[in-house]
């Protein structure tokens, strides 16, 4: 099965928030209903998650989802990293370590923040009590292979310190997190026409690290995916006003959406 399930398709603050409830968002709609981002690859026979969010240990549980091949991080943000602790539910069902894969400054933000949890390959920890996560850091630019799915990580600017994309099985798949500006180097290693491109709108105005919906539109232009599915939304972003906003191959997801890609 090669498949692609947006987990969450909400920002930092999730849809409706705390602070705006549910802002712009037609309350009706279900779609509008947002968890934060992670996402699930399934693809030629290799299982990736895509960061952990605050609310991943029910976005898993939901999808029935209990064991990865890798686990792969974006960038030092809480809400892409702060569900890491319930991982230790996967150590639990497969008595090994998970190896995560990201930047360098990503690994020293969770080696600061959750040291507990980092284990060395060959040492699993005591499961019951925490998880049993193995650091693997990666370079943008630099590919690398997890079972049978090739990764090339990609370098994004401009939001924090260190964020990275991923193109997965040559350019089949293209997953970029909050961005401002993409580098030239990440255009230059997308060869081939995706067949999806993920990416995230959070407000549709340009903020001073996050994207508005002109620059996702252009990128998403520049790219030229088969289909484009945008997360990782505000409750500034209405799902139907999104959809209205966008060209017919580009659509907002919601949580749950399941992209099929046998
Ligand atoms: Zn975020």
């Amino acid at each position: 099965m090669n498949r692609v399930i947006i987990l969450g398709a909400g920002a930092a603050p999730g849809v409706p928030s705390i602070n705006s409830g549910w802002g712009k968002c037609d309350p009706k709609n279900p779609k509008n209903y947002r968890t934060r981002t992670s996402t699930f690859i399934q693809y030629n026979g290799t299982s990736i998650l895509i960061d952990t969010n605050p609310d991943i240990n029910r976005q898993l549980i939901h999808h029935q989802i209990c064991q990865f091949d890798a686990l792969l991080y974006t960038h030092p943000h809480a809400d892409h990293i702060h569900g890491i602790d319930d991982m230790r539910g996967v150590n639990r069902v497969t008595h090994q370590n998970l190896n995560f894969y990201c930047g360098a400054k990503t690994a020293q933000y969770i080696k600061h923040n959750f040291s507990y949890l980092l284990s060395k390959p060959g040492t699993v920890h005591d499961v019951v009590h925490m998880p049993s996560l193995v650091p693997n850091i990666i370079k943008a630019n630099h590919p690398f292979k997890i079972k049978n799915l090739d990764i090339m990580p990609i370098k994004i600017l401009k939001h924090c310190p260190e964020s990275m994309g991923y193109i997965f099985a040559g350019g089949d798949i293209v997953y970029i997190p909050d961005f401002k500006e993409i580098a030239q180097s990440a255009y230059e290693r997308i060869t081939k026409r995706p067949r999806l491109l993920v990416l995230p709108l959070t407000t549709p105005w340009r903020q001073i690290t996050h994207a508005g919906l002109d620059d996702v539109l252009q990128v998403i232009l520049r790219i030229n995916p088969e289909r484009a599915v945008i997360n990782h939304m505000a409750s500034e972003c209405d799902y139907d006003w999104v959809n209205k906003m966008t060209p017919d191959n580009v659509e907002p997801a919601y949580d749950g959406m399941e992209i099929n890609l046998d």
